[in-house]
């Protein structure tokens, strides 16, 4: 925090407001400028209240200058964080794709669309088992069942599973099958939830609000990490704007932002982005050279048939397509690394 003396600021009232800083258990180091003095408050353990300094007399102005967020943030952690999942690596520096259906629809279903995954060069697959959906009459999801057709594909591929919990009652369900628990975008700032992902024993992904700020996630990711996991993915999946050519706008300058602000890695879903399949290759190859760590994609096989998502979902031809578009974007992204 830095507070601004007022240029008439006596002695007296710096001083004072130099004890004040103290007596929050933080240094106070004064910094003369050409006509007014400046405090510099160093060393504070935790966020301070603008509010305790803004009205001593002789104080213009106190601004916050840290970040709320500690331990998400990179000023603590220079070193971005790799997370090690089965055999795939998160934050190495290779992109990690992540694709599958909307939903865990049926065992056969499943399987055939993991095997497309596979083959086109999917590293990781994902599916809902419980889905958090709009209309309390649309599909819901298959619960355990979808849970346990996602340990099949797990072992018949070879590949670690992503799906959703959706709130306490199911998560010692999802922690059991899952290798990485998703937190959607409308669970973002349920805290509850939070603080249990803080203490589950697998890496969450968490997606942003579809309103929140980049400030709200990382304070999300805070309250995961503050319990204790320090296996936090995020994952930019659009946000709410006025336009309607899209289901929401993928902002991309999260991107940048992220990783300039935070350790954690930074994922991409074009597909809940876009919510129409002709404009998912073009943000997910944009994702890509932004440099993220990861994309995540629908894929289905019989979209026109999909329970949820069918509109947004690649098909598999497209998706194999794409993960090649990657791959390369990738490798003119390594001939170029700043
Ligand atoms: C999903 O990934 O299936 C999903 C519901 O995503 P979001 O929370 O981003 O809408
Ligand atoms: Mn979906």
């Amino acid at each position: 925090m830095l507070i601004v003396m007022r240029q008439d600021a006596s002695q007296k009232q710096i001083d004072e407001v130099i004890r004040a800083v103290e007596s929050k258990e933080c240094k106070a180091r004064p910094i003369p400028g050409g006509d007014r003095v400046s405090i510099a408050v160093l060393f504070n353990k935790g966020a301070l209240d603008e509010a305790w300094f803004q009205d001593l007399p002789g104080v213009k102005q106190a601004i916050a200058v840290t970040r709320p967020y500690k331990l998400v943030s990179r000023e603590t952690k220079p070193d971005g964080t790799r997370i090690q999942v089965g055999n795939v690596t998160i934050g190495n520096g290779r992109m990690v794709i992540i694709a599958g259906p909307c939903a865990v629809e049926s065992e056969t279903r499943a399987m055939v669309i993991a095997e497309s995954v596979k083959k086109a060069g999917g590293d990781m697959f994902r599916g809902g088992a419980f889905k958090p959906r709009t209309s309390p009459y649309s599909f819901q999801g298959l619960g355990e069942e979808g849970l346990k057709i996602l340990a099949k594909v797990r072992e018949t591929f070879d590949m670690p599973v992503v799906t959703e919990v959706m709130d306490l009652a199911c998560f010692d369900m999802v922690e059991d099958y899952a290798d990485i628990i998703q937190i959607g975008t409308r669970n973002m700032q349920n805290f509850s939830l939070l603080r249990r992902a803080g203490v589950a024993k697998k890496p969450i992904f968490l997606k942003r609000g579809m309103s929140a700020t980049i400030d709200e996630w990382l304070m999300a990711a805070e309250y995961i990490m503050a319990e204790g996991n320090p296996e936090v993915i995020l994952c930019e999946r659009g946000v709410r704007t006025f336009v309607r050519h899209s289901r929401n706008t993928l902002d991309l300058s999260a991107v940048p932002v992220v990783q300039r602000e935070s350790h954690l890695p930074i994922m991409v879903d074009p597909s809940h982005a876009a919510g129409f399949r002709d404009q998912v290759m073009p943000l997910a190859r944009a994702a890509a050279a932004a440099n993220a760590h990861g994309i995540m994609i629908e894929v289905h096989n019989e979209p026109e048939k999909a329970t949820s998502d069918g509109a947004q979902s690649l098909y598999p031809k497209q998706f194999e397509i794409l993960c090649r578009q990657i791959r390369a974007i990738e490798n003119i992204l390594k001939d170029n690394s700043e």
